[in-house]
C-alpha cells in the first residue's frame, strides 16, 4: 500500500475542484483494506474512497481525513460472467464484452471511471443500468471488518443510486463485481437520440460492437472528454415523477417521457428553459450540447461551483416547482471525526 500526504482532491477528480486531502492511501490488495481503515480508526479520521474521480467533488476546505484510492486490478470471464476488481478501467470492460459480443453493457460505453464505482453509482445510460446485469459484488464490510458478498438485491439499486450512495454510504468498499452478460443484442426501439443517430446515419449494425460505435460517436458531440474539460458528467439528476405527478406536469405542457425506466423529465430541459444553456456562471459554463453537465472552465473553487449551482437550483425551483438534486458525490470534511464515513 502506498502512502501520500497533503494531496489536492482537485488532482483525484475529473471536476478538478477541492482543497488538501491530508492522507491519500493506494489501496492495491485486498489486505491493504483493513489496513488502511485500521490507521484512519486509531486517528478517527473519516475516510472516503475515490476510484477514477469521475463523479467526486471535493470542496475547499479538503478533508482532514483517509481518501483510499481503489486501485485493484484482475479480471476474469467465465462464458460472459465477468469478474472484474474494483479498480479496473470501466470501459476496458465494455469493450472487451463488445468485442466478445456480450450484450448489457454496450449502451454503457465511455463511461469515465473505475469498475468499483459502477454498482455504488448504479451507473447508466441510453436504456441500461448496471443493475440490469450486476449479479453480485465482493465487499470489506467497516461494520464487521471482514469482506462480504452482496447479492443484487443487497444493492436495493434505483435511479443512480443503491445503499452505497444512501443508507450504507462509505460502509463498504467494493472489492471486485461480478456481470451476468450473455450473447445477443438490445432490441429496439432504442432511446431517441440513438434512433435519431441511427437514421441520420443509415446504421444497421446493432450488434454489441455496432451499438458502442453508435453510443460512442453520439457522446462525443455531446459531452466533455474529462482529459481536456473539468467536469463530473451530469451534474443534475433527472425528475422523476409517479404516476399522478407526471399527469400534472402534462398538463403543465412540461415533456415527461414515459418509459420501461419510469416518468421521466429531462432536467436538461428546465435549465435549457431558464436560459442557462451555454452560458458561464462563476466560471462554470453550462454545457450548450448537453445542459445537464456543467464544466469547471474558470470557477476553481468549490464556492464558485456552489454559487453557480445555487442560481441554476433556485431558479429553476422558482420557474417549475422541481428542485434539481445533485448527482456527483461531496467530500465532506466532517469536524466531528470517525461519525461519518
Ligand atoms: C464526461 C463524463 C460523462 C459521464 N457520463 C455518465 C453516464 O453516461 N452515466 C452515468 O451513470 N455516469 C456518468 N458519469 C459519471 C461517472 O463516470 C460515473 O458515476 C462513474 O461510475 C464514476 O466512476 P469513478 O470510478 O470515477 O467514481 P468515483 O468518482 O471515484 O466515485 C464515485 C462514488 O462511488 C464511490 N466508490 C468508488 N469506488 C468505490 C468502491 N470500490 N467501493 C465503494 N464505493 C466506491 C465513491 O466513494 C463515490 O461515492 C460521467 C462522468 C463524466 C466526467
Amino acid at each position: 500500500m502506498k502512502s501520500y500526504e497533503n494531496i489536492f482532491i482537485s488532482s483525484l477528480t475529473t471536476m478538478r475542484i477541492g482543497g488538501i486531502a491530508r492522507h491519500v492511501l493506494e489501496i492495491e490488495a485486498e489486505k491493504d483494506i483493513p489496513e488502511a481503515y485500521g490507521f484512519a480508526s486509531a486517528y478517527w479520521y473519516p475516510t472516503y474512497i475515490i476510484s477514477g474521480g469521475a463523479n467526486t467533488i471535493g470542496r475547499d476546505e479538503g478533508l482532514d481525513g483517509v481518501i483510499l484510492l481503489n486501485r485493484l486490478r484482475g479480471f476474469d470471464d467465465k462464458d460472459g460472467v465477468l469478474t472484474i476488481a474494483a479498480g479496473e478501467n470501466w470501459d476496458n470492460i465494455v469493450d472487451y464484452a463488445c468485442e466478445k459480443g456480450y450484450t448489457g453493457i454496450e449502451a454503457l460505453s465511455r463511461i469515465p471511471g473505475l469498475v468499483g464505482a459502477a454498482p455504488a453509482q448504479n451507473i447508466g445510460a441510453y436504456g441500461q443500468d448496471v443493475s440490469q446485469v450486476l449479479k453480485s459484488a465482493t465487499a470489506f464490510d467497516t461494520a464487521t471488518n471482514k469482506m462480504v458478498l452482496l447479492e443484487k438485491k443487497d444493492f436495493q439499486f434505483g435511479y443512480r443510486k443503491s445503499i452505497m450512495n444512501t443508507t450504507a454510504k462509505g460502509r463498504f468498499f467494493v472489492t471486485s463485481v461480478t456481470l451476468e452478460l450473455k450473447k445477443g443484442q438490445m432490441q429496439r426501439p432504442f432511446y431517441n437520440s440513438m434512433e435519431r443517430f441511427i437514421e441520420d446515419n443509415k446504421c444497421t449494425d446493432f450488434s454489441p460492437k455496432g451499438i458502442r460505435e453508435i453510443v460512442s460517436a453520439i457522446r462525443a458531440d455531446k459531452l466533455p472528454d474529462p482529459r481536456e474539460k473539468a467536469s463530473s458528467g451530469s451534474f443534475f439528476k433527472n425528475v422523476y415523477l409517479n404516476d399522478r405527478e407526471a399527469e400534472k406536469a402534462e398538463e403543465k405542457g412540461y415533456p415527461v417521457r414515459r418509459g420501461q425506466d419510469g416518468n421521466k423529465i429531462n432536467s436538461a430541459w428546465f435549465i435549457e428553459q431558464c436560459g442557462f444553456k451555454g452560458q458561464l456562471l462563476y466560471g462554470m459554463r453550462v454545457n450548450a450540447a448537453a445542459p445537464l453537465v456543467l464544466i469547471n472552465e474558470s470557477a476553481g473553487t468549490y464556492a464558485n461551483l456552489a454559487r453557480a449551482r445555487g442560481q441554476i437550483t433556485s431558479t429553476v425551483y422558482d420557474k417549475f416547482g422541481y428542485w434539481l438534486e445533485q448527482e456527483p458525490v461531496e467530500i465532506i470534511n466532517t469536524k466531528n471525526r470517525g461519525a461519518a464515513r
